[in-house]
């Protein structure tokens, strides 16, 4: 079976941030035909959508896997309803958000799959984690990371030690 390096974004703003991302990652590990193989640091970061939110956790994980992107896609889904996520408002709070940012070198404009993820090269919560764990990353169709944190400067994020 043909293998991939897939990143995968990970957010959280309710109900123990930190502890939803540890366990989060740990399910990205069980996935079938799947193996971490990287995870950044936490940070924490300013909310972005509707105010009044409490600060984001966020991470970036590294996948290798076996799953095509719409199965990866299902699975995430999966992870993110057994954490309790409700969609409600657009961008509004919620207790886990898995985002597929990169599968491979791939570019697919579906319905329910955009990638690259369409808001990463502007999200420094995504290109600073992705950088920590993926520094010569060429991101398909936007270019080196390396030039993408040129014009997307780390305001708004702090790494979390311990
Ligand atoms: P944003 O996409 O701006 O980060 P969000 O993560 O809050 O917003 P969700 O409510 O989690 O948005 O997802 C909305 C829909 O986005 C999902 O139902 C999914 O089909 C679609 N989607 C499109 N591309 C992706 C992707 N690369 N990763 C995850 N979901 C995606
Ligand atoms: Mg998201
Ligand atoms: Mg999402």
């Amino acid at each position: 079976m043909s293998q991939v390096l897939a990143y995968i974004g990970l957010g959280s703003n309710l109900d123990r941030p930190r502890r939803q991302l540890e366990q989060a990652l740990q399910e990205l590990a069980g996935l079938p035909s799947s193996r971490l193989h990287a995870r950044s640091p936490l940070y924490r970061t300013d909310p972005i959508g509707p105010p009044g939110q409490p600060d984001y956790v966020n991470a970036v994980a590294a996948l290798q896997t076996g799953l095509s992107a719409y199965q990866l896609l299902d699975a995430l889904q999966s992870i993110e309803q057994a954490h309790d996520r409700v969609r409600a408002e657009r961008w509004g709070p919620r207790t886990l958000d898995l985002d597929i940012l990169l599968f491979g070198d791939a570019l697919i404009s579906g319905e329910r799959l955009q990638v690259p993820h369409p808001e990463m090269a502007g999200r420094p919560f995504v290109l600073y984690p992705l950088a920590d764990i993926a520094p010569q990353l060429e991101v398909p169709g936007l270019g080196p990371l390396a030039m993408l944190l040129g014009t997307c400067p780390p305001v708004g994020l702090e790494r979390i030690h311990g």
